[in-house]
């Protein structure tokens, strides 16, 4: 036997008649590569977030494998097949735009120097110990996320209570959560999304090590948590996502400038990204287009605009102020989460275009209207409305003016702006308001490009 066997778990074996899952759900390409590696010798299981969600009778996003094939072995039998990782060696199995990631068991040896894994300070920064399924589900998160799908005999195997956890609609981290956070800080944000996402509740002892545990969350490589904020934002629970990261006190260490602005009990801020947030979850639904850039600009609105507005006081020449903040909060922000360069380019263009709405002067509103991001522009500028009336009615005049016919709004216009940026009156002299036509409804692109 083989020494390792010992202390491990019994499985609770589920016959095909005694769960829900059916083939039907799963897709060709997933069932695919389980029936090929099964055929091929290997054992070959569906696992993770895709057993847990059909099992609550949801629909997958992506159908993760496990296999007793090494990843050498799979890519001998795929041709469709390229190996990843370095941390995690995986191999991934393309089908057109549809890739199966497929893993090799993971083996609980802790001694350093037995295969590839190294552990410094409690982290597992590689783990490539191959091992057995029994192995491989105690190295998993969450005990809803230890169930394994047996493509031989259509069985489901929970090791360690998954099936229990559906019931109680918990999160129940496998082990002591101290030490597993401390092997991998994702997991307490994990365990946010994962509760927003399922309306699942966290177990007390899982969330108990969130303050003592969540600075922990620095040390992880800005690349990552960019992935785990996409994943958290921008797949149609962002909303209580963010709810959740609040509560369980995680969202300071992700999204410092976003909880400084917030803690400085600005409202109008939460109201600009719990609509940002609800108006981008609705896009997922419908699915439509997001883009993290604008996600990321509701995000850190907050600051740019205070750090701007305390500038330009300080006497600096406006346009510099807010081209300063931006820079500023953004270096920032880079250190947590990596945003990549194409995002941010778009989120300073929304920022520095904000000031511009409040210039109604006839050639800066067409200019303005002619310009690639006014669309993404204006629709933040909807979202800002809670910050004044003057913000409120400079977003109706916009949306009127946008309806107009060129020669009418242009006839409505001052040549030259008269008052001082951001006078209103100035606006509202200037509104299109003779019209009485209704306003398009605002279409929601807010998550839109
Ligand atoms: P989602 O619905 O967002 O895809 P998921 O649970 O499937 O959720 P994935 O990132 O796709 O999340 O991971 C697949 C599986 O891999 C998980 O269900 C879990 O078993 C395991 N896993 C993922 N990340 C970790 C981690 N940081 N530590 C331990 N196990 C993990
Ligand atoms: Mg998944």
């Amino acid at each position: 036997m083989n020494p390792k066997a010992r202390n491990q778990p019994v499985p609770h074996r589920i016959p095909r008649e005694q769960h829900t899952i059916s083939r039907k759900n799963i897709s060709k390409a997933a069932l695919r590569v389980l029936y090929r590696l099964n055929e091929a010798g290997y054992n070959a299981y569906l696992v993770g977030g895709a057993v847990r969600d059909l099992l609550l009778g949801g629909h997958p996003k992506d159908f993760d494998v496990a296999t007793s094939a090494t990843p050498d072995e799979v890519k001998k039998l795929f041709r469709n097949c390229r190996l990843i990782g370095r941390r995690f060696r995986l191999a991934h199995v393309v089908y057109g735009n549809e890739i199966i990631e497929v893993a090799t068991f993971r083996g609980t040896s802790e001694e350093q120097g037995e295969g590839d894994r190294h552990i410094v300070d409690g982290r597992i920064l590689r783990d490539n110990v191959w091992g057995t399924i029994e192995e491989d589900a105690l190295r998993r998160d969450f005990r809803v996320n230890a169930m394994y799908y047996d493509i031989s005999d259509f069985s489901v195997r929970d090791y360690v209570g998954g099936i229990q956890d559906l019931k109680d609609r918990v999160l129940r981290l496998i082990g002591d959560p101290a030490t597993r956070y401390r092997e991998d800080p994702v997991r307490m944000l994990r365990a946010a999304r994962l509760a927003a996402k399922l309306d699942f509740r966290i177990d007390p002892e899982a969330a108990a090590p969130f303050a003592e545990l969540g600075p922990l969350l620095s040390s992880v490589a800005s690349a990552r948590l960019f992935d785990e904020s996409l994943k958290m934002f921008l797949t149609g629970h962002g909303f209580k996502s963010f709810r959740m990261l609040e509560q369980c006190g995680l969202l300071k260490f992700m999204f410092p400038a976003t909880m400084r602005a917030l803690m400085r009990g600005d409202k109008a801020l939460r109201s600009l990204i719990e609509h940002g947030l609800e108006n981008t979850d609705t896009r997922v639904v419908d699915g439509k287009s997001v883009t993290p850039a604008f996600l990321f600009a509701v995000l850190l609105w907050g600051e740019v605009r205070d750090l701007a507005h305390t500038w330009a006081t300080h006497g600096k020449d406006a346009g510099e102020a807010w081209s300063r903040a931006a820079a500023h909060v953004i270096a920032e922000q880079c250190q947590r989460v990596a945003i990549p360069r194409r995002f941010i380019i778009t989120m300073e263009e929304i920022w520095l275009l904000q000031p511009r709405f409040e210039q109604i002067q006839r050639k800066k509103v067409f200019r303005l209207l002619a310009h690639p991001r006014f669309r993404a522009a204006f629709d933040f500028l909807l979202l800002r409305a809670a910050e004044s009336t003057a913000i409120g009615e400079l977003g109706q005049w916009w949306g009127h003016a946008q309806q107009l016919p060129h020669e009418t709004l242009a006839a409505s216009l001052p040549l030259y702006h008269a008052g001082s940026t951001g006078d209103l009156d100035s606006a509202r002299a200037a509104a299109p308001h003779k019209r009485k036509r209704r306003r398009k409804p605002a279409d929601g692109k807010s998550g839109a490009s």
